[in-house]
């Protein structure tokens, strides 16, 4: 059986008419002799509209069950409308939700992990005649029976699963840009769209800021070997395949420039350069749940040390709380407390950078040439980054995509 995993999200299903060309799509795959698992989100901004009802009526907190149960809802209007005219058009479907088929998830409500995917009763339809089968994305059910969800953007992540679980030959993701660009073309006009990108440079691009994909549907697709390509539902555009390094014959240098808006920094001074120290500042952090990106911390003669570390601004007042708290329980020691929290973060990201020399000299001469300070740098085998002042932005975009050429990938 040829099956193919097909994902819509909510702009390409924000109204009838975006329902009616998503049906197009779908039924052009059908006559391609396809059995299509549609995959959607809810119609574009209905979820926020749930998520604002279930607040004005005094939501607790977003792992009580009741916020799942409502803020699920949003995916079964849609699956059940695509449904429909599908089944208008002569094509023979129908709608599952997340529960009816279903997938398991643990029961950490409004971020729930998916466990497993029973997959029988969509081939077993299959096998009656049904050629589309419309499956709410973003939900699940846990083991006691109540609805989860998958966390925002979460309808990516289902339809990864889904192609794992079902062996699907493909996994289309439709969205309304027509693939991934080696930068924001909100910011730099001539960024150019990638062919093929990498599971890895996908990774670190998603979860650098580029909003095209889940972080976990890409962990996801690596892990399980699923090639996705991203495609545009309001044009007719060749996409972006994202796949295996191995199938990428000529490996670009640098692939990509990610960033993050809302970064910010905080310098403690003067901490005793001994062990456990960092331990002792960074335990209260993770136990407030601050998201620590990059840190320093130099060694030095004297016995005391500074240490940076950088976290959303969203993060930045938990943690000077958190740190504050633990200095007046005498947990630690510092003179000097620093915020920024006018920074920014730009990374290059490129599998090429592996086996390539020079590429932070390249880059941090391009950032020197527009006079732009670095505050913090970090590095993986595959991704240069570094904090600035946030007004820098979008100038340090621009040269870093001119110095790595990438208007010509
Ligand atoms: N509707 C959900 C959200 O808005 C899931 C998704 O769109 O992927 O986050
Ligand atoms: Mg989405």
């Amino acid at each position: 059986m040829k099956i193919l995993t097909m994902k819509f999200g909510g702009t390409s299903v924000a109204d009838v008419e975006r329902i009616r060309a998503v049906r197009d799509i779908i039924s052009c795959e059908v006559k391609n002799g396809w059995n299509v698992v549609a995959v959607v989100s809810a119609m574009s901004k209905d979820t926020n509209k749930l998520i604002d009802l279930a607040k004005q009526v005094g939501v607790e907190s977003l792992v009580d069950p009741e916020y799942d149960a409502l803020i699920s809802t949003g995916e079964d209007v849609s699956s059940s409308l695509l449904a429909i005219a599908l089944n208008h058009l002569g094509i023979s479907s129908r709608s599952w939700r997340g529960w009816q088929l279903p997938v398991r998830t643990d029961s950490f409500h409004s971020n729930a992990k998916i466990k497993g995917i029973e997959t029988d009763k969509l081939i077993k339809n299959f096998k009656t005649g049904t050629k589309v089968a419309v499956v709410s994305g973003f939900q699940g059910i846990e083991q006691a029976g109540r609805i989860t969800t998958l966390g925002r953007g979460g309808s990516d992540t289902s339809a990864v699963a889904i192609a794992a679980a079902i062996d699907a030959e493909r996994c289309d993701i439709y969205t309304d840009v027509s693939g991934i660009y080696t930068t924001d073309p909100r910011i730099k006009r001539n960024a150019s769209k990638l062919k093929k990108i990498s599971f890895e440079e996908m990774l670190e691009m998603a979860s650098l800021g580029a909003n095209v994909l889940q972080t976990r549907a890409v962990e996801l697709a690596m892990r399980h070997k699923v090639p996705i390509t991203v495609l545009n539902s309001f044009s007719k555009e060749e996409g972006t395949l994202v796949c295996d390094e191995e199938e990428i014959m000529e490996k670009n240098i640098v692939s990509g420039i990610a960033f993050q808006k809302n970064e910010s920094q905080l310098t403690l001074t003067n901490i005793e350069d001994k062990p456990g120290v960092a331990a002792k500042i960074f335990g209260p952090l993770a136990r407030s749940g601050v998201n620590i990106d990059m840190i320093v911390q130099s060694n030095t003669e004297t016995g005391l040390t500074n240490i940076t570390f950088s976290c959303p601004v969203d993060d930045l007042d938990r943690a000077k709380k958190a740190i504050s708290k633990a200095k007046e329980n005498n947990l630690i020691s510092y003179e000097r407390l620093i915020e920024n929290k006018n920074l920014a973060k730009v990374s290059i990201i490129g599998i090429g950078m592996k086996t390539h020399a020079g590429v932070a000299q390249k880059m941090f001469e391009t950032l020197s040439e527009e006079n732009i300070n670095i505050n913090v740098i970090s590095t993986s085998e595959i991704k240069l980054s570094v904090l600035i002042e946030r007004k820098y932005l979008e100038l340090a975009v621009r040269s870093l995509h001119d110095a790595f050429g990438l208007q010509n990938l």
